[in-house]
């Protein structure tokens, strides 16, 4: 049988794709095809919503001890543009938002040569104590596994304290490509792919949920990016902690990497759908529209992603410094609900789990 018909049949059945069907999504399936696809996967699994959440994004810090040849954010110490928030200053952002409705506060930085683990519970435990009803979804895999180096303390236990002071989540942030070939070319000092699925396994084994990132377009190869997809679905069949994977586009401005260019917006399109198709067993998809930017997120609605993060306001600057067209990323209800109306999709307010938010 032609392998679109057997795809179509697995689509059609709720049948898992194959690593080598999802290689052939990649290279032969038509972008029609595609977003056919996805759109039946994600009417089974979301039905017509998109979801968003109202969340403020804190960057402790952009001095990070790493050299990614892909970030066009970190800096060293005292370079130009570095920055470095103390708790004070972490404390007041967190004030802004006493009276608001958000109901997130997503928190990361670079990965700082002399912060030690009292930096970050001190930080977790000062918006908690601001901010008690609202969700902390803190620190990547990186900053995680430095916090566990630099204590001496196991990784259970890092995460278990921060839990005990607030942390709720973490986000997806580092994974990069989980290849350790890829990972040798593009961040030679992060950790490796197995540190990476430990941290995310031993916070799902706490009963902390988390989220994927996948950062594509750059050196990887389509295996590679299989590789990777199936780590994740791994992980996710034995665990379940995983909410929601975020495929993140590289943007190519101010950065090492910059010779290999960026990928066209078809290919984030065909991306978006064979990660839908392929993760059967991670509900949620995002379109993080920072990276994508607003004039193209409406695309990838229709490819599979079904949560289009949230309001953000102006919280985070990773992609409006390698590129991104929105150099303060803040995007209002309305401009959330107006995406929606276009596209004939349902916006619907989620909390950091998934839960609707009731109105009032
Ligand atoms: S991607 Fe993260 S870990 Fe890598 S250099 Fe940038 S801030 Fe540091």
């Amino acid at each position: 049988m032609q392998m679109n018909k057997i795809i179509s049949q697995k689509i059609a059945a709720g049948e898992r794709i194959s690593t080598e069907e999802g290689l052939w999504l990649y290279r032969s399936a038509s972008l029609a095809q595609l977003m056919e696809w996805a759109q039946t996967v994600r009417r089974r699994i979301n039905g017509n919503k998109v979801f968003f959440n109202k969340n403020v994004h804190i960057e402790p810090t952009n001095i990070c001890s790493n050299r990614c040849l892909f970030c066009s954010y970190r800096r060293a110490q005292n370079e130009e543009g570095s920055w470095a928030l103390s708790l004070d200053e972490i404390a007041a952002i967190a004030q802004k938002y006493k009276h608001s409705d958000i109901t997130e506060v997503h928190i990361v930085g670079g990965v700082h040569p002399h912060w030690g683990f009292e930096v970050y519970k001190n930080m977790v435990a000062e918006v908690h104590k601001i901010l008690p009803q609202v969700h902390i979804k803190a620190f990547t895999a990186e900053e995680l596994w430095k916090m566990h180096e630099s204590s001496n303390l196991p990784l259970a236990d890092v995460l278990q304290q921060l839990k005990a002071l607030g942390l709720q989540s973490i986000p997806g942030g580092g994974a990069e490509v989980l290849q350790d070939a890829v990972r040798a070319k593009i961040c030679p000092e992060k950790i490796n792919s197995a540190a990476w699925l430990q941290v995310h396994q031993t916070a799902h084994n706490l009963g902390l949920s988390s989220n994927a990132t996948m950062l594509y377009g750059h050196v990887e190869s389509y295996e590679d990016r299989m590789v990777h997809l199936g780590l994740l679905r791994d992980l996710q069949d034995h665990t379940r902690g995983f909410n929601a994977f975020i495929p993140l586009k590289y943007r190519k401005l101010h950065n090492d990497l910059s010779a290999v260019g960026e990928v066209s917006t078809a290919e984030d399109c065909r991306n978006m759908a064979v990660c839908r198709l392929f993760l059967d067993n991670i509900p949620h998809l995002k379109a993080y529209w920072p990276m994508f930017g607003k004039s193209l997120v409406d695309n990838m609605l229709h490819y599979g992603a079904d949560d289009l993060d949230g309001t953000i306001d102006a919280g985070t600057q990773i992609y409006s410094m390698a590129g991104a067209e929105d150099t303060k990323p803040t995007m209002t209800v309305q401009e959330l609900q107006a995406i929606c109306r276009r596209n004939r999709f349902e916006l619907t307010e989620r909390d950091s789990l998934y839960k609707t938010v009731k109105k009032e």
